[in-house]
């Protein structure tokens, strides 16, 4: 699973993309903390300092994750209260440090997270919501208009006239539908 296949164009929002409907039924991208892992590699930050094994847990820890933070990037977008107290709880649970790592003779600075492993594991992903909420322009943030869709997805393009999460999933898919409606009304 690459990033660009779930459309969100940013880490955020990739996360709530990992489970998406289509057709109606729920398609769930992580049956497995493997799965999380993989997807966690994806994401600039933190890749580095990934473990070979899950650890116990992570599946669960990154769904629940991945729901509260739907609620929150939701909450934003709609304009309702932000629960701060509850994202900030969530970025209290892996406090972060710098660390110098030497590696063939050249020294690079990265990020390490303290706290329960699979909240380390997580933090940077907290972090890019928070980053999302905060830095973000709201308007850019933006649901797929196909209403069967859940997709959420970041308008980088330039015009910011963006509509659906991708148009093979769900661009074409409205323009068949609305040629098929003038069809039928001619
Ligand atoms: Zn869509």
């Amino acid at each position: 699973m690459s990033a660009s296949e779930l459309h969100g164009d940013h880490p955020a929002l990739d996360l709530l993309n990992t489970v998406m409907t289509v057709d109606g039924a729920k398609v769930e991208r992580w049956t497995s903390g493997g799965d999380v892992l993989e997807w966690l590699r994806t994401l600039e930050e933190g890749a580095d300092a990934l473990p070979a094994r899950a650890p116990a847990g992570l599946l669960e820890a990154a769904r629940a994750l991945r729901e509260q933070l739907r609620g929150l990037v939701a909450a934003r977008k709609d304009g309702a209260p932000v629960d701060v107290a509850a994202l900030n709880a969530l970025l209290a649970r892996a406090p972060r440090r710098l660390v110098v790592h030497a590696q063939d003779g050249a020294l690079r600075l990265a990020n390490a997270y303290e706290g329960e492993p699979t909240d380390a594991l997580l933090a940077p992903v907290v972090e890019a919501a928070a980053r999302l909420l905060t830095e973000e322009k709201q308007d850019l943030v933006k649901r797929c208009e196909n209403p069967e869709c859940t997709l959420w997805f970041l308008d980088k393009s330039k015009s910011h006239q963006r509509r659906w999460c991708s148009m093979g999933l769900c661009g074409n898919r409205h323009k068949v539908a609305s040629f098929r409606k003038r069809k039928a009304a001619a």
